[in-house]
């Protein structure tokens, strides 16, 4: 298992090293996984299968790294398959719902939008959260038909609601990179637009730092293309990935959500107050919406209205409910603003 060990790290590091092709630093992650004869398993199928489940767990512990397999990880892995299984059949049986969370303006307490949170009705676990599955998806592509169908979805609903005669419903989208860098992406986009009726500027596209840094240079031609089209932009989770300055100037964004690590620390220590109001004034001088995600206190709105954040989102307000719900929060929400 040592020199088993040794191995590993020699490849990590060789593989870490920076590769520079046609002039560019090409960064490369790799996660291995080890398993050991006799003591783990005694044939080689079994053998491969534990490297197999130990790989797996170091990609999720972080990527880079390696792993030897324990038997606890057996239990993580058949899950983790059977999770894969039954989400190929997902979409057909129609098993996925979105719940929807308000954005509040925090001058006048009025719903500014909703964003689409997807959830998966899983015939035997009930109810998961994105973290259970996205992740999961991402790997092996569904993320692509799931996240056309959550466009398509979130769009019509937004749709029904302004039929209604509740007036203009916002939307936001959570895009994750395997969907922004596929070669379909825009014209997906363009083709739910398109069916649904949906006016591009109420529907807000949220992409991560790392989304958006993992290849800046193709990422501002996308978001170029979609700006062309009308839609918003928002950057999530901001600060928790490593934004370049240069490039936070010149993403043609519309929005900056603050995350929701930030705004809770807000009332921790005076170093959290710090760092939240440094980040409002980030998206102020951009000319970007600021939104602070995660509120749940009344200390913490206090504080955001303080220091001029516009928007909010979080528990305080309201969880991310079903479309009906979301529907009644809207209608009585204009009328009072749920802030006060
Ligand atoms: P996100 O876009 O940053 O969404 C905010 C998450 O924080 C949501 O978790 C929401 O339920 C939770 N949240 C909202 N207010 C509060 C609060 O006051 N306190 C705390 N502790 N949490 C709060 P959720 O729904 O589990 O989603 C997690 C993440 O999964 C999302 O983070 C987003 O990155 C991803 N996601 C959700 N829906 C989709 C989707 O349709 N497609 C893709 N690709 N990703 C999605
Ligand atoms: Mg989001
Ligand atoms: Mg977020």
């Amino acid at each position: 298992m040592e020199d088993a060990a040794l191995t590993a790290r020699k490849i990590l590091r060789a593989v870490a090293a920076p590769h520079i092709i046609d002039n560019k630093s090409l960064d490369v992650n790799v996660s291995l996984g080890g398993s050991t004869y006799p003591d783990a398993a005694q044939d080689a199928e079994s053998l491969l299968g534990q490297a197999d489940a130990a790989m797996y767990e170091a990609k999720q512990h972080g990527r880079n790294r390696y792993e030897f397999f324990r038997s606890d990880m057996r239990v993580r892995l058949a899950t983790r398959l059977a999770l894969e299984g039954d989400l190929r059949y997902a979409l057909g049986r129609n098993e996925f719902l979105l719940h929807y969370q308000p954005k509040i303006d925090l001058k006048t307490g009025l719903i500014t939008g909703m964003e689409a949170l997807i959830r998966w009705l899983h015939p035997e676990r009930g109810m998961l959260l994105p973290a259970a599955f996205v992740p999961i998806a991402e790997e092996c592509g569904l993320i692509l038909p799931i996240g056309q169908w959550v466009l398509l979805e979130a769009c019509r609903q937004s749709r029904a609601w302004s039929d209604s005669g509740l007036g203009v419903m916002p939307v936001a989208v959570n895009v994750s990179a395997v969907e922004f860098q596929g070669k379909d992406f825009l014209s997906g986009v363009r083709a739910v637009l398109i069916s649904t009726g949906m006016e591009p500027q109420n529907l807000e596209l949220e992409l991560t730092e790392s989304v958006l840094m993992q290849d800046a240079e193709s990422a501002m031609v996308t978001l170029l293309a979609l700006k062309a089209m009308g839609i918003r932009l928002a950057i999530d989770d901001f600060g928790t990935g490593y934004s370049s300055f240069t490039y936070l100037r010149r993403f043609p964004v519309d929005t900056l959500k603050v995350d929701q690590s930030f705004v809770q620390e807000i009332t921790a220590d005076p170093e959290g107050k710090t760092m939240v109001d440094a980040m409002i004034n980030i998206g102020k001088s951009l000319n970007h919406r600021v939104i602070a995600e995660g509120v749940e206190t009344r200390s913490q709105l206090d504080f955001l209205q303080r220091h001029g954040c516009g928007e909010g989102q979080g528990y305080y307000f309201s969880h991310p409910v079903v479309a009906d719900h979301a529907k009644s929060l809207f209608k009585d929400g204009l009328q009072q603003g749920l802030v006060h």
